[in-house]
Order: structure tokens, then sequence, then C-alpha cells
């Protein structure tokens, strides 16, 4: 019997475990990811075909961009320049090996039982295995049990994936040539992602979005900057674009999409399906288990991760307690190896980055300024445009900005977003901020290292005060 099985071994699955197995717990983490060769590789969607390697691509397309299109202006020539997409692919799939042993390795040293295998929740916390090939088969008992399963692609019966020309997100991260014209359903993280990497190894790319707003979710005031930042940069966003159907032939897909106009036909190499994604819950628990799903197949949780059914937990994408993130997966499992161990702890929801990994990157933290003004919040907003700032221009890092938005009363910073170069580390200073529950007179009084691009949320934090910091004024 174990204290604890934990199923998925996704950032929030292993997370809990290694907690887990570091406060004393018995603790075994099953998981049925396997690479080509048919080996477990630990890490889930995020490390093996998620943001890991999402990030190691792009990285290797920034290069390229950089030595073919932006070198000369550094007085730097350089010639014969091409890409070996098998070697970029090697590099990304040796991080993503060499991390997923780094979690083996901590399995080992905590004496976590590893089983590669398909788990199947039973009643009174018993849990059938199943080995990849169907062989063999037993049941493990627990007394406690975390679900972590994540997530995966949703299908779209219009556009069939065919693993060759039409594809998923998953294989979008191991294509073996660069497609000369790719279309993209979806501009969602996922589509935009993959559009960051692929347009820059030289793909012509339209993204096909059916939303008539761009990235509805996110602040709009950045949204636009970075609509137009990405149109700059060669990607062809059609929204309010429904793709109805997609079709190969001729070593080409075919795809139809409506917009206001009527119908468009669009011919490309390769289309890829963004469409978003659903829990991986379809075959977790046996009907006997009677483990309370929502319509679209969301596990049930109150607001400590619990299930419907005593000792059985539900992490990460699983659940609908915050966005489908990996920190977030990170927290709750983290937050529910405490509770088992009797300890306290919480997850604050209220203060969760987000994170597009795109060139540039757009991170935020807290509410958005339509958000707020919905709400009928009384706000006072800051902005500072990277291209102010001494160290932007010395990188040419320029594109982007810092927004803040603050309670007009009290100063309390309600929410910040970034689009630009590092923004997903800039961000880490504002969550510290919220967390802290600062104000912007306290961001304006942080002495901020010079020259940085972080003096730009400094900067963002002074024009909250002042409003009258001038456009153009250097810091
Ligand atoms: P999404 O739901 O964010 O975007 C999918 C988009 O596809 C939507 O905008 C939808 O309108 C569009 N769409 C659906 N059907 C369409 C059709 N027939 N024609 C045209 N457009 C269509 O989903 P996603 O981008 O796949 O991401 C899934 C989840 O994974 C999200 O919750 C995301 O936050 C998360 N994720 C996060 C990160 C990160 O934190 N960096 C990275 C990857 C994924």
């Amino acid at each position: 019997m174990f204290d604890v099985i934990v199923i998925g071994a996704g950032p929030a699955g292993y997370s809990s475990a290694i907690r887990c197995a570091e406060l004393g717990l018995k603790t075994a983490c099953i998981d049925n990811w396997h690479d080509a060769k048919g080996q477990n590789s630990l890490g889930g969607t995020y490390l093996n075909a998620g943001c890991v390697a999402s990030i190691a691509l792009l990285e290797s397309a920034k290069i390229y961009q950089l030595l073919t299109d932006n070198l000369k202006q550094h007085g730097i020539e350089a010639e014969s320049v091409s890409v070996d997409i098998a070697l970029m692919m090697q590099r990304k799939n040796d991080i993503v090996a060499n991390l997923s042993q780094q979690i083996a390795e901590s399995f080992n040293a905590l004496k976590i039982e590893r089983i590669h295998a398909e788990a199947r929740l039973l009643s009174d916390r018993l849990v059938e295995i199943t080995t990849h090939d169907q062989s063999a088969s037993s049941i493990l008992e627990a007394k406690h049990i975390i679900l972590a399963t994540g997530s995966s692609p949703v299908s779209l019966a219009c556009a069939p994936i065919d693993n060759d020309f039409i594809i998923d997100s998953t294989m979008a991260l191991n294509l073996t040539a660069v497609p000369k014209r790719l279309a993209i359903i979806g501009a969602g993280i996922i589509g935009l992602e993959l559009a960051s990497i692929w347009n820059r190894l030289g793909s012509e790319t339209i993204l096909l979005e059916a939303q008539e707003s761009f990235l509805g979710f996110a602040d709009q005031q950045i949204a636009r900057k970075a609509y137009r930042i990405y149109t700059e940069q060669g990607l062809e966003l059609r929204l309010g674009a429904r793709v109805i159907s997609a079709k190969k032939g001729n070593k080409k897909v075919t795809v139809e999409y409506q917009d206001s106009e009527g119908t468009h036909a669009l011919r490309v190499d390769k289309l890829i399906v963004a469409s978003g994604r659903k829990p991986n819950t379809e075959n977790l628990a046996d009907a006997e288990a009677n483990l309370l799903l929502d319509e679209n197949g969301y596990v049930h949780v109150d607001e400590n991760c619990r299930t419907n059914l005593p000792g059985v937990y539900a992490i990460g994408d699983l659940t609908l307690l915050g966005p489908m993130i990996a920190h977030k997966g990170i927290e709750e499992g983290l937050f529910v190896a405490d509770q088992i161990a009797g300890l306290h702890n919480s997850v604050n929801y209220n203060i969760l980055p987000s994170v597009v990994f795109t060139d540039p990157e757009i991170a935020w933290v807290g509410q958005t300024e339509q958000a707020l003004r919905a709400m009928g919040e009384s706000i006072k907003t800051g902005t500072f445009q990277l291209a102010d700032t001494a160290r932007g221009q010395a990188t040419g890092q320029t594109e982007g900005m810092v927004k803040i938005i603050t309670n007009a009363d009290s100063d309390t910073i309600l929410g910040v977003h970034i689009i630009g170069s590092q923004a997903s580390e800039m961000i880490a200073e504002a969550v510290l901020a919220m967390e802290f529950s600062a104000c912007s007179e306290d961001l304006v009084r942080t002495i901020h290292a010079h020259p940085t691009l972080a003096k730009a949320l400094h900067g963002a934090a002074l024009a909250v005060k002042t409003h009258d910091l001038k456009s153009g004024s250097v810091i």
C-alpha cells in the first residue's frame, strides 16, 4: 500500500510526487508517455511536446533570423547561413531528454516508485495499471490519489489529423522540413508560439482565427500592439475566419474558411490544428468509481483540489480552478502534497502570471483594463515603451511596452501587462509586487538597475503618478 499514488508525470504530477516523497510519504508515480522508441519520458506535454520543446526551437529560429536578417546593422556579415532541421530537432530532443532524466534522477534519489503504464482509477482508492502493450495488468492501492493526467489537443471534425499534412501541435514541434506555406487553425497561445517558430525559419505563415478579436484574454492595448508587431514580422493574421473544411490532395492541403465576406479557399503545404486543449479524463476512471466530471470532461474539485471522492485529488489541466498553465499545476501539486502531509499552504489564483512565449514575449499578471472597467473599478494606468529605455536601444530590443493598472484611490497595483523581449522574466517583479499588495509608489521607490529593460516597469509606475512623463523621455 502506498501513501500516495500520483497519476501523470507532467509538471503538476512530478512536482507533487517529489514533494510527497520529500515529506516522507511512500509515493508511486504512474505515467503513460512514451517517446518514439517506446521509452517512458517523464515531464508530460509541457516538457516533451509543449513549452520547453517550443522555447528550444524558438531560440534556434531567432538565431537563424538574426543571422539572415538583422546582423548587418551590427556591422557583421554572415554568409551561407542555412538551416539543418534534423540537427535543430536533435538539439531540442537532447534538451528534453536531459530535463526528463533529471526528473527521473530526483525520483530515484527520493525512492519514488516510477511505473510506466496506463492507470485507471477504480473505487476505494484502488488503481488498475496496464502495461503499454496491454500484456499485463495489476491493481495498486493508496491512502491518497492525485490525478494529474493533463490535457491533449482538441480535434476538429472539419480538419481531421492525418499526421502528415494535417497535424497537431505535438507533431508541429517535430517537423523534418520547413513548410513553404503553412496555415494554423487558432491564434491562441499555441498557434502563436508555433507560428513564431516556423515563420522565422522561412514558412509563409497564415493564422486562421474564428474570433473577431485578437488575444481576447489579454489586455487589449497590449493585444493591439502584439497584432501590429506580429503582422510586421510577416505573420498573416486572418481574424473572424472560421475553418469549415480541410482536404489533402496533390501533396497540399486545401483549407476552406468563412469570414464576413464569404467562403475562401487556401492551399498550403501543412496545416496545424491548434484549436484548444481538453482534459485527459476519457478513460481515467472506471464508471463504478463515480468520479464527478463536468459536461466538458473537467474533474470537479473544491478550492483545495479535492474531488468528490475522499482522498482523491485532481490538479493541473484537469480542473477549471485556473488556466492550463504549467506553473499553476506545479503550485497545486505542492499544495496537495502539503495538505496530505497535514501542512497548511494555499495557491493564490488571483496572482498567477501568464506568458505567451513568442518573440517578443507577452506576459501579464492580475486584471486587464477592459475587465476592470467592465466591473466599474476606478483605475489609473501608466505605460512605458521599451524603446524609451537605454538598454532597449543599446540591445535593439525596442519593440514593446509595460503597462501598470492601479486602483485610482489606493494606488494598489491591480494588473501589469508586458510585451517585449524578456517579458517572461520581467513579470516576476510585478508578481512579487502584487503578492505583497504593493502600490505603484512602491515600484517608483524601488531602485532598478540601470540600464535594464526592467527600468520600463519603473517608468510605467512613474507614469501612473505623473501622467506627464513625456513619451520619448529615455530612462
Ligand atoms: P486556445 O483555446 O487558447 O486557442 C484556440 C483558438 O482556436 C481559439 O481562439 C478558437 O477561437 C480558435 N478556433 C477553434 N476552432 C476554430 C476553427 N474551426 N477555425 C478557426 N479558429 C478556430 O487554445 P490553445 O492555443 O490550443 O491553447 C490551449 C491551452 O493551453 C490554453 O489554455 C493555453 O493557455 C494553454 N497553453 C499555455 C501555454 C503557455 O502558458 N505559454 C502554452 C501552450 C498552451
